[in-house]
């Protein structure tokens, strides 16, 4: 097996002196040098297969001996540069102070078979500088679901960082997973998570907060060279550079964040150390899937009480972050007004991806405006809306009824048919999605919000191709939370059979997958106040 690193993180960026490997403060230093802490008994719990190709690893390499011991972070490569980097953050809106990766530890970076540069980073490898009161370690409930999902994320089009493997340790760890003092010795396991970066917004709010100007430019400058060199002016870096890096970065970030309103995701934790610079869904902890539609729904027991980061807050939330990450470059633009222009365009910027979205998940073109004689009142825009507070009348399965959506008949006149069609008909294919059986209000509420949708479907003369284009953005298989536990239970049992399977199902979300209906199912009842599958809370 051959990786060649290239660490421009480790070269480029002051290192902190000391490389004792003990809990404290750490100035003036963008990471710690420290190797991972061996494990006793290495094994594959799963592998993406897309991931190792791209970074060049065989079948063979994959099934290696070596590859456990590689991954699991018992043999560090002699070119590589084990680190773990130094960040701060806000953690549900109140400033935390140093936080840091204290329990995953970067190998170090490899270009991959495109070209691209990939940071390998291994999550529970041990404790570093920054863990706290923590011990370095991860469980192999929350290992799955952070391999699983950001798989799963990928194959979406949603931007996340992704995985190479999940591996066992062969130890165990301590935890309390509901925090209600009922410590059990879980599964230990460690996750590879791969990406061109792992820099986050808490990245440059540490040394911003600290006045460190000197560490924080050190570290934006490279940033800049690194992943954004088409922003620099003539090879340099400009004040006027961090204001339009600032502006893409809100860019990047408000589509990621209309991507997961489109397939339904909650991240859980959105603390401005889990906001990626390169806009990627990054750091999956209690995240949660929308089953049925409701957007104060969170899945994070932690966040129960005030729910910041509910499903319907977070393009809101992410503007916050946004603003808390502009705040610790403003010592480097000094320019307030560029910056607070920028932060301006998140909204605008958001508000378009989203209104695009929606048009698409109705099957509408972004752009299709009324033809001629147009008879309907309703804009695309307009039938979301009521069709939101339709889905909030009853559960409703988010994903199961997109997806039946798209099988609803065009209007019966535009086909040439008859022009009628019961109401039967027109429901069909939605009523698999609802949790409970829809009152007669409801059916009548919904028969007529069909209509509506029928006609504006012929007025923008958009039905040809719409199944087609419906499917391509409403997905059929996304990672429900009760699936995600159901290979988790198998797995603690040593049994990885579903964590493979629901890696494959959800390799391709949005083709139906005949003899996999098991995955499309929504939600069942004992799942549905069952921990792991509708709370989480940050024990991992
Ligand atoms: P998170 O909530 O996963 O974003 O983690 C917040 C901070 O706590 C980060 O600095 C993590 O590295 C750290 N952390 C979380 N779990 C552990 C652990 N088991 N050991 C050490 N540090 C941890
Ligand atoms: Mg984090």
């Amino acid at each position: 097996m051959r990786l060649s690193f290239d660490n421009s993180f480790a070269r480029e960026l002051p290192a902190d002196p000391s490389v004792v490997n003990q809990r404290r403060q750490v100035f003036g230093a963008c990471y710690s040098r420290v190797v991972p802490t061996p494990v006793s008994a290495p094994y594959l719990v799963g592998v993406s297969s897309p991931v190792a190709r791209a970074l060049g690893l065989s079948e063979a390499d994959v099934h290696s001996k070596q590859f456990l011991e590689l991954f699991s972070g018992n043999l560090v490569p002699d070119d590589a540069a084990p680190l773990a980097a130094c960040y701060g953050g806000h953690q549900f809106g109140n400033w935390a102070g140093q936080l840091g990766d204290g329990r995953a530890i970067s190998l170090g970076e490899v270009i991959d078979v495109g070209g691209r540069r990939q940071e390998l980073q291994l999550k529970g490898a041990g404790p570093t500088p920054y863990s706290r009161m923590g011990d370095g370690r991860a469980v192999l409930r929350s290992s799955i679901r952070e391999f699983l999902c950001s798989e799963a994320m990928h194959h979406l089009g949603v931007p996340t960082t992704r995985a190479l493997c999940v591996l066992g340790t062969g130890d165990l760890v301590k935890r309390d997973l509901l925090y209600d003092g009922n410590e059990r010795l879980e599964p230990g396991a460690v996750v590879c998570r791969v990406a061109p970066s792992f820099i986050r917004f808490g990245s440059f709010e540490i040394f911003a907060s600290r006045d460190d100007l000197g560490t924080l430019r050190a570290l934006a400058e490279h940033t800049l060279r690194r992943h954004f060199p088409h922003l620099l002016d003539a090879g340099k870096v400009t004040p006027s550079t961090y204001t339009r890096w600032f502006a893409e970065v809100c860019a990047s970030t408000a589509s990621m964040v209309a991507h997961w309103m489109r397939v339904g995701f909650v991240h859980g934790v959105l603390n401005t150390d889990n906001m990626s610079v390169l806009g990627l869904t990054i750091d999956y902890g209690p995240y949660g899937w929308i089953d049925d539609y409701d957007p104060t729904w969170t899945p994070n027991t932690t966040d129960a009480a005030t729910r910041r980061y509910r499903f319907g807050a977070q393009p809101r939330i992410a503007a916050w972050n946004l603003a808390r990450f502009a705040e610790s470059l403003l010592p480097l633009s000094r320019d307030l007004s560029g910056m607070e222009a920028a932060l301006e365009g998140y909204a605008g910027a958001f508000d378009q991806s989203n209104r695009d979205m929606q048009r698409q998940k109705l099957g509408f073109l972004p752009d299709s405006q009324p033809l001629d004689g147009a008879l309907c009142a309703d804009t695309p825009e307009s039938l979301h809306e009521s069709l939101l507070q339709l889905m909030g009348r009853v559960e409703t399965d988010m994903t199961l009824f997109y997806r039946g959506l798209a099988q609803v008949p065009d209007a019966a006149t535009d086909a040439g048919g008859s022009a009628e069609q019961s109401d039967e008909l027109l429901l069909e294919p939605l009523l698999g999605a609802y949790y409970s059986e829809p009152s007669a209000g409801l059916r009548d509420a919904l028969v007529s919000w069909l209509h509506r949708y029928q006609r504006c479907l012929v007025d923008h003369g958009v039905n040809v191709g719409r199944r087609e284009r419906m499917d391509a953005v409403n997905p059929k298989y996304v990672l429900r939370n009760y699936l995600a536990q159901l290979a988790i239970d198998e797995a603690e049992d040593g049994d990885y059979t579903l964590v493979q399977q629901l890696l494959e199902v959800l390799s391709r979300p949005y083709e139906e997958q005949p003899g996999r209906e098991r995955f499309e199912q929504k939600r069942p009842e004992w799942a549905r106040s069952r921990p792991g599958c509708s709370m989480l809370s940050c024990s991992s």
